[in-house]
Parts: structure tokens; C-alpha cells; sequence
């Protein structure tokens, strides 16, 4: 099974995924980009039990926002956003761009609807998922 290591921006949390994620997009909901100051977020959603921290665990702060049911991942010393647990899926999402060596391999774009700019390869290679499709993530 492969494994495929990932840290914050300071390197303080760490962590471990494992096998196979079981979905791979890109989100521009307004939450995740006022969570993350990026236009648009790389999810990749695992199995929370094929998530594990090696590290820095306690330094991991959780939000979450009253109107969402997923929790915010960052780092307290660095800031740096780590993605997010979505206890009702028993998913964990690990921003993609912190995870070296692994393949990123996104099949489509959900709350599109929302994006800032127009990405051009959605409309060719990708296939847009309307928000109320994917659920709240
Ligand atoms: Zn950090
Ligand atoms: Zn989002």
C-alpha cells in the first residue's frame, strides 16, 4: 500500500496517508477559499482512518465554522492551512500541495459556480459538479 508523507509550512505537524484517496478535485467554495487564501482548493479527500499524524499533533487546531460540518485543519505555530476532517463522510481532506510525490490526478471541479476566475481546461477535460451535488465540504 503506498504511503506518502505531508507537513505544514514549518514542518512541526506531520503526517502519514495511506493507499488510495477516494476522491481527488478542485473546490472554489467560498469557505474554502477564505480558509485558505487560494482561489481555489486542491482536495483530496481520504479515509480518515488511512490519515495519520506522526507528529505535532497537538500543535493541529480544528474549526469549525457553525454553518459547515467539517472542521479546518491548520498549524498553531505556523498558520499554515493543513485541509480538513469531515466526521460526517469519515473523510479527511489533505490539501494535495502538501503531499510531495503524490500523483494529483483531479477528475473535476465542484461550487464552480463560485469560481474568481475561469479556468479553461473545465470545460474540455473536467466535469463540473454544482455544489448541492458534492455535498458541503
Ligand atoms: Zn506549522
Ligand atoms: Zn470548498
Amino acid at each position: 500500500m503506498a504511503e506518502y508523507k505531508a507537513q505544514c509550512f514549518c514542518g512541526s505537524v506531520r503526517l502519514s496517508v495511506a493507499g488510495d484517496p477516494v476522491l481527488q478535485c478542485y473546490c472554489h467554495c467560498m469557505t474554502c477559499r477564505a480558509f485558505s487564501g487560494a482561489a481555489f482548493t486542491s482536495v483530496v479527500l481520504w479515509p480518515t482512518e488511512q490519515v495519520r499524524f506522526d507528529d505535532g499533533q497537538a500543535l493541529v487546531h480544528r474549526f469549525r465554522r457553525e454553518d459547515r460540518p467539517s472542521f479546518r485543519l491548520s498549524c498553531t505555530a505556523c498558520g499554515g492551512a493543513l485541509g480538513s476532517e469531515l466526521p460526517h463522510l469519515a473523510m479527511t481532506d489533505i490539501y494535495a500541495g502538501l503531499v510531495p510525490g503524490f500523483s494529483f490526478e483531479p477528475t473535476y471541479h465542484i461550487n464552480y459556480e463560485h469560481a474568481v476566475f475561469p479556468i479553461r481546461e473545465v470545460s474540455q477535460s473536467s466535469r463540473i459538479c454544482r455544489s448541492g451535488q458534492a455535498g458541503p465540504v
